[in-house]
């Protein structure tokens, strides 16, 4: 089996928005992180965004508020954020808490500055097929993982465990713009590891601690893990059960080292985007 590993897919990235800055002499695209309260999984993933865009040459800004902000005190906060010119881009760290109306502020953002898709104009676009837009920066990810990796999707049976509006369902729409036969699969799905193993590209997205083994793969499969858990020993894992599905697949992404990295890589990418940058290649 074949390891596809992050790194590699976010270099190649990397170059790509390296060669859009080449010449350029504007203001340096700028990256809000909103962040409320300190989830250690938004602590970590702000982390990541903000070191991924200084080392590929773009700015980022941490926008940090207390976990029992009102929704009043957020909306105006917010909307600051939205209206700066110095900000070129705004991701939103989610779930917002309960007292937040979330559905209001996703409707609120520029979908200009809507790096990762959460706003009803972008969405829309991704379910309509329309490039010009930005996607859900993981469901671009795991697109651009198999096409950096040279795997064709053309035609191909693609099966998505999860339905979320973050993951599963903008990545199915994305595989139908590539033109995968798609099926998605929820909690409800009768025989599941028998639809996962008709797949010949098999995306894990459910949230649940390598819950995905080899009676779920068929042979010869790609298997994209998105997952991001922690299992029984406290060590950091995807969906995927990866030792147990290595005779079956013929490649796989781990975790960690596999979506994540390309996934802050597209925000960046997105980012340069949205400052009105051409990248060269796209
Ligand atoms: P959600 O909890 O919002 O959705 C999970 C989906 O998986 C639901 O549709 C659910 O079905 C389905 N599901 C859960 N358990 C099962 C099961 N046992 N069998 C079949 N389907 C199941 O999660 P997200 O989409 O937000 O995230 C999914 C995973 O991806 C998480 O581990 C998250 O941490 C990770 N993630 C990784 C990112 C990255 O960059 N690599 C970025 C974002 C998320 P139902 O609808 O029926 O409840």
């Amino acid at each position: 089996m074949i390891e596809l590993k992050g790194a590699g897919v976010s270099a190649k990235i990397k170059d790509q928005v390296r060669a859009a800055l080449d010449g350029y002499e504007g203001p340096v695209p700028t990256l809000a992180v909103v962040r409320v309260g300190e989830k250690p999984d938004d602590l970590s993933y702000e982390r990541g965004a903000i070191k991924k865009m200084e080392a590929f040459g773009l700015r980022a800004r941490s926008f940090t508020f207390p976990q029992d902000i009102s929704d009043a005190d957020f909306k105006t906060a917010f909307a600051a954020i939205n209206r700066d010119e110095e900000i070129t881009g705004i991701l939103l760290l989610l779930p917002l808490p309960q007292q937040i109306r979330q559905k209001e502020i996703e409707a609120m953002i520029d979908p200009k500055k809507d790096l990762d898709g959460i706003s009803p104009a972008n969405l829309f676009r991704v379910f309509a097929g329309d490039a010009d837009g930005f996607a859900p920066c993981t469901a671009e990810a795991v697109v651009e993982m198999l096409k950096a990796n040279g795997i064709s999707i053309t035609g191909k049976r693609v099966t998505i465990v999860g339905r979320s509006m973050v993951v599963g369902k903008p990545l199915s729409m994305l595989m139908l713009r590539e033109n995968a036969t798609v099926t998605v699969c929820h909690t409800r799905t009768a025989d599941l590891p028998g639809t996962c193993r008709e797949a010949e590209i098999l995306v894990a997205a459910a949230g649940r601690a390598e819950m995905i083994d080899d009676t779920f793969v068929g042979d010869g499969a790609v298997v994209i893990d998105v997952g991001i858990n922690v299992n029984a020993e406290g060590k950091l894992c995807g969906d995927v059960d990866f030792e147990k599905i290595r005779k079956k697949a013929a490649m796989a992404t781990p975790v960690p080292g596999g979506v994540g990295a390309v996934t802050t890589a597209v925000l960046a990418r997105h980012l340069v985007r949205a400052a009105g940058i051409p990248i060269p290649g796209i």
